[in-house]
């Protein structure tokens, strides 16, 4: 156990909610904050709602910062900008970023976890994210942590030091995938999908693509595609 309560940034994709298990495994106390800014869809929210209630955090919040999508600048948040197709390129920021997100989130948490007393934060950013968003990369992280550490009343007053956790840091999405199925992660609700259309994933984006690489690596079906066909099913007959 490294301190009592911490908090996750929960989009409800495949890496927060594995961060969200392995938060369970080593705090007492597991918060979780979601962010709207805007997206296209709020699916993804559904999803974190339900991995947050699945995972009995303490408290769910969710936060809007939709000034994100006043500002735009992302096929995200901005509807005349067109989602990619295929895979991520090899390097370089692709139009899905939006600018400074992660960054607003990580100050957004750090005011959160000053009123609420907690000085760790768990975040699911890993090494497949790396060549494309800036704000997933080790350096940013650490940035993040020097921020906060500065900036918090907790540090200043109570001399506590705040702590940015990236422990998917080195790992690819299979990777994560393989953790997060022995930390019980029900992969049958996260959503990774930027064109959901009907509560489908359109199996064409970028993050659709390597999710289903992902999986196609382990050698499972996606638990996520199962459901829904389980559901399609249920409904038909
Ligand atoms: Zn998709």
């Amino acid at each position: 156990m490294e301190n009592d309560k911490c908090v996750v940034l929960l989009s409800g994709g495949i890496d927060s909610a594995t961060a969200l298990w392995w938060a369970l495994e080593r705090f007492k106390e597991v918060h979780a904050l979601t962010f709207t800014y805007g997206q296209r869809h709020a699916l993804e929210v559904e999803y974190a709602r339900r991995l947050a209630e699945m995972a009995g955090v303490a408290e769910h919040r969710v936060i809007d910062l939709s000034i994100l999508k006043d500002i735009g600048g992302s096929a995200l948040t901005d509807e005349s900008m067109d989602v990619p197709e295929g895979e991520y390129p090899p390097r370089g920021t692709i139009s899905t970023y939006v600018p400074m997100r992660n960054s607003l989130f990580g100050v957004v948490a750090g005011a959160y976890m000053e009123v609420k007393g907690i000085t760790d934060i768990v975040l699911g950013v890993h090494a497949s994210d790396v060549p494309n968003y800036p704000d997933t990369r080790p350096e940013w992280a650490s940035a993040l942590e020097a921020l906060l550490n500065a900036g918090s009343s907790l540090a200043f007053d109570g001399k506590r030091r705040i702590k940015v956790h990236t422990p998917f840091v080195g790992m690819r999405k299979a990777d994560i995938i393989r953790l997060g199925l022995k930390l019980g992660v029900p992969y049958e609700w996260t959503w990774s999908c930027y064109s959901p259309k009907d509560g489908w994933p359109c199996g064409r984006c970028p993050t659709c693509v390597q999710r289903a690489e992902a999986f196609r690596e382990l050698g499972l079906p996606d638990p996520l595609l199962l459901r829904l066909e389980k559901e399609k099913k249920e409904v038909e007959t």
